[in-house]
């Protein structure tokens, strides 16, 4: 069976895992996709249910994960008629064999499966935006930190790595934690190999990258106010 929901939320109800996507288990996404979808959605809710975000915010749920989705059920699909024991497939089968035996296809396939190469459409800029941040080892003025211990909080992060208090925040301190921190290291993604390395990035709850600084705060506050609702002193009182 290969089957998606049309759509992922009907007012108060929101779908997600094998409820919106099922297909075969062969290579081993079902349980995955299902957790990103939890991860995707779940910051987004408690954002609206709290007041902190515009109920267009669960918008982006649908738009972010459908594709990814139907990406999984085309290529659970295509496995699936590789499996059949014909010769035909069975020659198909080998020559996909011969093409994954190359270095390039091999990582393409492998970032697919691991749903490492996802890139949600947040618009042209630096490669790092919309993807998922590596998790890189960090130096902060506590020591030693990991980019996915940040995480833990549930909360968006602002990884600074320029000069140290220079992007100001304030009016969202509340709701954005922000880190000043040094990284000596490359910046490697899955796929697209080494990239240039960001001054600051802004990184969402599900640890996706939403703005990428390059030395100045230019489209920041935007950022800030599309994903963690408005600044403090324009929030609606009612
Ligand atoms: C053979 C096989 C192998 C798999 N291997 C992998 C793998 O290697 N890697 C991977 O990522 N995924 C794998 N999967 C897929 C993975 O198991 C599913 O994608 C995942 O379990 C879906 O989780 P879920 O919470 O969305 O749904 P489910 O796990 O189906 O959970 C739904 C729950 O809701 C309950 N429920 C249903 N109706 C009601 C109701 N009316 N009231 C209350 N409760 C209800 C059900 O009893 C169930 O406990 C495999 C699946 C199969 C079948």
């Amino acid at each position: 069976m290969t089957r998606q929901a049309a759509s992922y939320r009907e007012r108060r109800v929101l779908l997600a895992g094998d409820a919106a996507h099922v297909h075969s288990p062969v290579g081993g996404q079902g349980l995955n996709i299902g957790v990103q979808d939890a991860v995707n959605l779940g910051w987004k809710l408690a954002q609206v249910v709290h007041g902190t975000s515009p109920e267009s915010l669960l918008d982006t749920y649908q738009a972010e994960r459908h594709p990814i989705g139907a990406r999984v059920l085309k290529l659970t699909m295509a496995q699936t008629a590789l499996n059949r024991g014909d010769e035909r497939t069975t020659a198909l089968r080998e020559t996909m064999s011969d093409l994954l035996s190359m270095d390039e296809p091999r990582k393409r396939y492998a970032a697919t499966m691991s749903g490492l190469d996802i890139r949600y459409d947040l618009g042209e800029g630096h490669p790092l935006l919309g993807r998922r941040v590596p998790d890189l080892d960090l130096v902060t003025a506590s020591g030693p930190q990991r980019v996915f211990t940040l995480l833990h909080q549930a909360l968006p992060v602002l990884l600074n790595l320029g000069e140290p208090g220079a992007l100001d925040i304030a009016r969202w301190a509340d709701r954005v934690q922000r880190v000043d921190a040094r990284y000596a290291g490359g910046w490697e993604l899955p796929v697209l190999g080494m990239i240039a390395a960001p001054c600051a990035v802004l990184i969402r709850p599900d640890g996706h990258v939403a703005w990428v600084g390059d030395g100045t705060d230019r489209g920041l506050r935007d950022a800030l106010a599309t994903w963690f609702g408005p600044p403090n002193h324009e929030k609606p009182t009612d």
